[in-house]
């Protein structure tokens, strides 16, 4: 029998950034579990091409910084700050394990899968030796509920004929034999990384079909930079509040950020469907757009050797065509529920994207606050869709959450310097006449944009928070 303060299941981002903060601000004793070897999560198995779409400077844990913040000046992020590769994420949390490890108050059992709890504790069991183990903890951290999908571990939504070679982004590394044409199944971050990383490595554009059933919004990297860029995300913040106070619906909302410069879109001809709050530069932008031949409007329903079934019209096949499945959601749809429980929470965006900061700032309130409904106040769970017509539910209770903790003056003080918030140095350069007018019109339109947000919600009929 173990016995400890926290057992938290999931070291991935989530759960490192939580138990960081916890490490920092009380003196509670963990177990870390994961089903993995290492601690670092779906980064651990990601496609070699893999790179944060962030900055490195907002990654991570608050404790140690994940790369050296400085600004690329070759290559499509020229101008913005460095962002990590998937090697150099796993390495770094490798060395935040090790961390936890020297505070003789985490113990970290990986290759060991949660079972489940009952009247005699947490149930854990050992993949590696499959010996049981109990775990009597105060408080369960559950780190998985929006735990990552990947390629390499999900389930292909539609059916492969033996003879078709479809194969995760990663399998493209082990590729020996030049193939006539490559076709990308998917139009999220995976989809985009993949038909970059191909257009990079020289494969000719007319040699990629990129099936892109729905184009999704993105972010204009160059509007959500850090540290001495930090005004580009006080902008971002400006225009957001801004066209929060104006929408009439999701769209809506999305052609306002679009028409300031916030979002993009990958073809201007396609009205986007989706949202998952992706990053891209205008040179990545420019590269996509050299690929022509895009199936728009329609699912893949199986790949067989010579044909491609469609919801719609049905596609013509090379035999010797690799397909490259980038199908897999990344970031999962989940119900919202409230982040405290009297022994148990559970780890969820409250943060307008970015796990990590959420992470963190859940561990900040657990650490400073006591009373369940004080905390849960505190944390309103921001649950992402992935749809647009969702995102003024989700700025809704984003700004709620904003709210709530900077009126309390130490949750606010800690956000103001935890160094996974991005706007961290705003106040520093409050001087900037950059900064100083978008907090102007920020403070403008925080109220009106509440407003807004809580008509629309009773207008569509959600549920008021
Ligand atoms: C390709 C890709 C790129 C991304 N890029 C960015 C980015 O640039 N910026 C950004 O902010 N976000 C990005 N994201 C979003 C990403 O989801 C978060 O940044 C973050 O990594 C999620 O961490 P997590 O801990 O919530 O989930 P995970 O990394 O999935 O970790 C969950 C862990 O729980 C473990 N687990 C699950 N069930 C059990 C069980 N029963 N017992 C034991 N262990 C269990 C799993 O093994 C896993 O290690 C990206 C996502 C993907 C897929």
């Amino acid at each position: 029998m173990i016995e400890t303060d926290y057992l938290v299941v999931g070291a991935g981002a989530s759960g490192m950034a939580f138990v960081d903060i916890l490490l920092d601000r009380s003196d509670a004793s963990v177990v870390l579990i994961d089903r993995r070897a290492q601690a670092g999560g779906h980064w651990l198995d990601a496609y070699p091409f893999v790179r944060l779409h962030q900055p490195s400077a907002t990654y991570g844990v608050a404790s140690r910084p994940l790369g050296g913040d400085r600004i690329d000046t070759a290559g499509p992020n020229a101008g913005f700050y460095e962002r990590a590769t998937g090697p150099e994420i796993c390495a770094y949390y490798a060395e935040v394990l090790e961390d936890f490890l020297r505070s003789g108050r985490v113990r970290f059992l990986g290759m060991t899968d949660y079972l489940g709890e009952d009247t005699e504790g947490h149930h854990v069991v050992s993949r590696l030796t499959g010996t049981p183990s109990v775990i009597r903890a105060a408080t369960l951290v559950d780190a998985t509920y929006i735990e990552s999908q990947i390629p390499s571990r999900h389930t292909r939504p539609y059916a492969v004929d033996a003879t078709a070679r479809v194969i995760p982004p990663s399998g493209l590394v082990d590729i020996a034999e030049p193939a006539p044409r490559f076709t990308v199944i998917g139009g999220g971050k995976t989809g985009m990384d993949t038909c970059g990383w191909l257009l990079q490595s020289g494969v000719d554009p007319e040699r990629i079909r990129w099936i892109r059933p729905r184009d999704p919004w993105l972010l204009d990297r160059s509007s959500v930079q850090p540290l001495d860029l930090v005004a580009s995300s006080v902008r971002m913040q400006a225009s957001w509040l801004a066209a929060a106070a104006q929408a009439d619906d999701g769209s809506h909302f999305a052609h306002l950020l679009e028409d300031d410069g916030v979002f993009l879109r990958i073809d201007p001809e396609t009205e986007p469907a989706v949202y998952r709050a992706a990053t891209i530069s205008a040179a990545e932008l420019d590269q996509l757009r050299s690929i022509e031949n895009v199936v728009k409007g329609q699912r893949v329903l199986r790949v067989a050797g010579s044909s491609i079934a469609m919801t719609g019209q049905d596609l013509e096949a090379d035999p010797h065509e690799v397909y490259v499945d980038c199908t897999a959601a990344g970031v999962p749809r989940t119900r919202p529920r409230p982040v405290f429980d009297n022994s148990r929470i559970t780890m969820q965006y409250v943060t307008i994207g970015i796990a990590p900061w959420s992470a963190a700032t859940i561990g900040a309130v657990a650490a400073a606050r006591d009373d369940v409904a004080d905390r849960n106040r505190l944390c309103p769970p921001v649950s992402p869709t992935g749809e647009i017509a969702d995102v003024l539910d989700v700025a809704h209770a984003g700004l709620q959450g904003v709210l709530a903790r900077s009126a309390e003056a130490d949750i606010a003080t800690w956000n103001d310097n935890c160094r996974l918030n991005p706007a961290r140095d705003m106040a520093a350069k409050a001087g900037d006449p950059a900064v100083l007018a978008a907090l102007t019109s920020m403070a403008a339109n925080f109220g009106p944009a509440m407003d807004n947000l809580r008509r629309q919600r009773t207008h569509r009929g959600s549920a008021v928070i």
